[in-house]
Parts: structure tokens; C-alpha cells; sequence
């Protein structure tokens, strides 16, 4: 490891020493103040993001807005780290939350602020330190990230941006100042960063992939759901972990249906990314879109009907497309993360769950029923971290997030985000 990436992770260990022991309250003030500069930023720092990773600049600003959001959520979020008193026989006995130390950050490029973001301010608030490897496409999100939280007050060495590519992460993290990882991205980088953190007897964090349904019944209003869910799987490019990945239609509407969604998917037409009012552009990188266009034609080798083609127009930019896939494509057991949706048809409630549920992935999924046990019936079988009902899934600091299955482990945003790293400390006595 360069001496100069060593150093960062010596000084996050000795800052922790001292920022675990400043108030709650305090740390919530440096919160809110960083909230308040990206919010009063947001143009600035949305420029970041689309000229490193090509997102629609509208969308780009949006990222940064929630943010802000988030940040003031846990600005003001009720100290559940504080020592809770348990009754026994003994004189004392209570758990105290300890900050476990200074926590790896690996995150992906496709929300380049908002997924930093969200791991790093809790695992601060609760009074840890952070070192991040993002991306190497968004070294200047990274960066920027840094240089607001210095901004906002916060003391050097709390949050510290490695420029490092992914070669580097084993050994930062066996380094003995690292007491834990998060990481978002793909289930290979999860799994290869898991078995790392597991052999060193530290604690990870996974946020990986998803194929989420969007399930759509006969008693849906077609019209929201068919705008909701063009948005749901192509915004971002398609490059969301939560997209609606795989449209699942009661066969009773496909006819009505899916001209809806073809209309709205149309709407999507690849434009300037620096345009405010573009709604799609290109993917992040040509290698992701070479990977895309393999995965087309091998759902389409294996069976798959055209819908709406997915048309490469340059480098990194498609026309969007729509398929139409059976069980036994193994494409299904792929996530699609580009501007490429699935279409599958069930013949009853129970085998559209059933058609949600067969995936390696379990992230989220989205319902569309106005009746009140049919939502109950989905809510109760479906495997996933989140059920959305009559909505696309968006996250919301308010709410855990997080996935089963392949799609990892562990709780990000809410209050529950305050323990994933910390030590519940027992302290019993007479
Ligand atoms: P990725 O290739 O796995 O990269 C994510 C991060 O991991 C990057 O910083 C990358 O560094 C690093 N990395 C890659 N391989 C690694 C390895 N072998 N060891 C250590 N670090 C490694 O994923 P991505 O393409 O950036 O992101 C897309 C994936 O993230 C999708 O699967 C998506 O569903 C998932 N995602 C999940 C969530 C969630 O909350 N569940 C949210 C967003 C995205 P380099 O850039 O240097 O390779």
C-alpha cells in the first residue's frame, strides 16, 4: 500500500479516538450544516456527478436534494445510541452503543453522492470515522464529498476520499486500523469484499443487486402504473439496483396493458445529459453497455420475443428496450442494469409471486392492486428487503433499506442504520 493511503487510514484510527467522544447533538450540528451546503449547492455539485458518470442533470440535482434530505433526517433523529437501562437482580446492568472505529466505505457509481452519503453519515453520527474507496470513475464526487464535510466544520480525518482502484481494497482492509466495510455494488465485488472482512473477523455491510418485479393486476390503474413504471425501470439509465427490472402482468391485461407501457417507454429518447429537461441519456461507461447488449441477445438466444428493440445509437447510449421472457430464460437470473426491461406474463396471483420469488435477488418489489387482500397476500410471500404498494420503490431515509438473498445483508437509512456499526457493550455490576 503507497505510504500516503497508509497515513489517511492512521490518522482516521487517532481522530476516532477523539470524535467518539463528542456529543451526539454536536455531531448533528456539522450534519445539518453539510445538509445545508449541498442543498444550497445542488447545481454545482449535480454537475459532478453527470460529467463523471453521464446522468441526467435533472436527476443529478435530484440526487443531491436528497441528500440534503437525508442529512437533515439524521440531523434531527431521536439519540437511540444513548445507554439503555435493563431491569435485573443486579445493582446495574445496561448496553452502552461503542463506535467500532474507522469503517471502509466501497461504493459504486451509480448514485455517486447519495450512496456515500448514505452509509457515511450514520456510521459518523454514531461516531465513527470513515475512509471511502468510490468508484474510480467518481474520484471527483469522492472528493467534493471531503471537501463539504470540511466545509460543514466537521475536523480532518473523519471522512477521508482514497483515489484507489479495487486491487487495493484487500489489503486497506486487513489493515488493523479498519474495523469494518460497507459496501454497494455488484455480488462479486460483495462477495469477494465479504470473504475478506469474514477472514479478518470484521464486520460487513452488503447493498448488491436486484431484479425487482413491478407486478401489475387487473384491478390497477393502468395509466399510473404504466407511467410510474416506465420511469421506475429508465431513469438513471436504467442503472438502479432498485429498477423495476421484470414487469409481471395479470395475462387478463396484457392487451391493455402493455401498449400503455410501450407509450411510455417511448417517451424516453436519449438526449444531452446536460439538458435540464432530458429524461435519459447514456450508460456510465461502453464497457456496461457492451455487457447490456450481450445480455439481449443471449435472453433472446433462449427465447426471448422483442417488444421494443434495444437499439445501440453510440457509444454508450440506446434506444431502451422491452422484452418479453419465460421461466427458464436464464436471463431472469441476471440483473439487467441498463435501459433493457423484462416483461412476464401470470396466469393467477399465485404464479405471478411465484414468477417474483424465483430469482437468485431479493431487493424490492413494487405491487399494483387496489384490493386490499391481494396487497396482503404479496406483502406477506414476497422475498424482499422492501414491498412497495401502488408505488415505484424509492428510497426514503425514513425507512430501513436493504436486501435478502443474493442481494445482500445488513440496514441502511432510519434510525436502525445507527447501530450497523457499532458494539452493543453490556455492562452488568453490583
Ligand atoms: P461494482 O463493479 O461491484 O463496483 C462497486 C465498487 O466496488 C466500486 O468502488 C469498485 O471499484 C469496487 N470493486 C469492484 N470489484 C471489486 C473487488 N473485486 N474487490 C473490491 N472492490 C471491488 O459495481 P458497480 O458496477 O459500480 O455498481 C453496480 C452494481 O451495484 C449493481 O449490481 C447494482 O445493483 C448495485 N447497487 C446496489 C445498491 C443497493 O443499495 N443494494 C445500490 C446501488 C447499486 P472500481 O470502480 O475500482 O472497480
Amino acid at each position: 500500500m503507497e505510504q500516503s493511503i497508509e497515513n489517511k487510514l492512521i490518522k482516521a484510527d487517532k481522530v476516532f479516538s477523539e470524535w467518539r467522544k463528542v456529543p451526539f447533538e454536536q455531531k448533528q450540528k456539522l450534519i445539518a450544516k453539510a445538509a445545508e451546503i449541498l442543498k444550497n449547492n445542488s447545481a454545482k455539485f449535480g454537475k459532478i456527478i453527470t460529467t463523471e458518470m453521464n446522468k441526467p442533470i435533472s436527476q443529478s440535482i435530484a440526487e443531491i436534494e436528497k441528500c440534503a434530505l437525508m442529512m437533515n433526517y439524521y440531523a434531527d433523529a431521536e439519540n437511540v445510541l444513548q445507554p439503555e437501562k435493563i431491569e435485573s437482580q443486579y445493582n446495574y446492568s445496561e448496553v452502552r452503543y461503542v463506535p467500532k472505529g474507522v469503517i471502509l466505505g466501497v461504493m459504486p457509481w451509480n448514485f455517486p453522492f447519495w450512496q456515500v452519503l448514505r452509509f457515511a453519515t450514520p456510521a459518523i453520527l454514531a461516531g465513527n470515522t470513515v475512509v471511502l474507496k468510490h468508484a474510480s470513475i467518481c474520484f471527483g464526487s469522492g472528493n467534493a464529498i471531503e471537501e463539504i464535510l470540511l466545509e460543514a466544520g466537521f475536523p480532518e480525518g473523519v471522512f477521508q476520499n482514497l483515489e484507489v482502484g479495487h486491487k487495493e481494497v484487500k489489503e486497506i482492509l486487513e489493515h488493523d486500523a479498519i474495523k469494518g466495510v460497507s459496501l454497494t455494488g455488484s455480488g462479486k465485488a460483495g462477495g469477494e469484499v465479504a470473504s475478506i472482512a469474514g477472514l479478518n473477523i470484521k464486520k460487513s455491510l452488503l447493498e448488491l443487486g436486484g431484479s425487482d418485479a413491478f407486478i401489475v393486476l387487473d384491478d390497477a390503474d393502468f395509466d399510473e402504473a404504466a407511467k410510474v413504471g416506465a420511469k421506475a425501470r429508465l431513469q438513471n439509465c436504467g442503472q438502479t439496483c432498485v429498477a423495476a427490472k421484470r414487469f409481471i402482468l395479470d395475462s387478463k391485461i396484457e392487451n391493455e396493458f402493455l401498449p400503455k407501457l410501450v407509450e411510455e417507454y417511448k417517451k424516453y429518447i436519449p438526449a444531452n445529459p446536460m439538458n435540464r429537461d432530458t429524461k435519459i441519456s447514456g450508460m456510465a461507461r461502453p464497457d456496461l453497455a457492451d455487457e447490456l447488449e450481450n445480455q439481449f441477445k443471449k435472453a433472446l438466444e433462449n427465447g426471448a420475443e422483442i417488444i421494443i428493440p434495444l437499439e445501440r445509437i453510440s457509444e454508450n447510449e440506446f434506444n431502451p428496450g422491452l422484452i418479453k421472457v419465460k421461466e427458464g430464460n436464464p436471463i431472469l437470473q441476471e440483473e439487467l442494469f441498463g435501459p433493457l426491461g423484462m416483461v412476464m406474463i401470470a396466469e393467477s396471483d399465485e404464479e405471478a409471486l411465484e414468477m417474483a420469488n424465483n430469482i437468485p435477488f431479493g431487493l424490492s418489489n413494487s405491487v399494483w392492486t387496489k384490493n386490499n387482500d391481494r396487497q396482503l397476500f404479496f406483502i406477506e410471500n414476497l422475498e424482499s428487503g422492501t414491498v412497495n404498494i401502488n408505488r415505484m420503490t424509492s428510497s426514503d431515509p425514513r425507512f430501513p433499506f436493504g436486501g435478502t438473498k443474493a442481494s445482500g445483508y445488513g440496514t441502511e437509512l432510519s434510525l436502525l442504520a445507527l447501530k450497523e456499526f457499532v458494539t452493543a457493550k453490556t455492562i452488568v455490576g453490583n
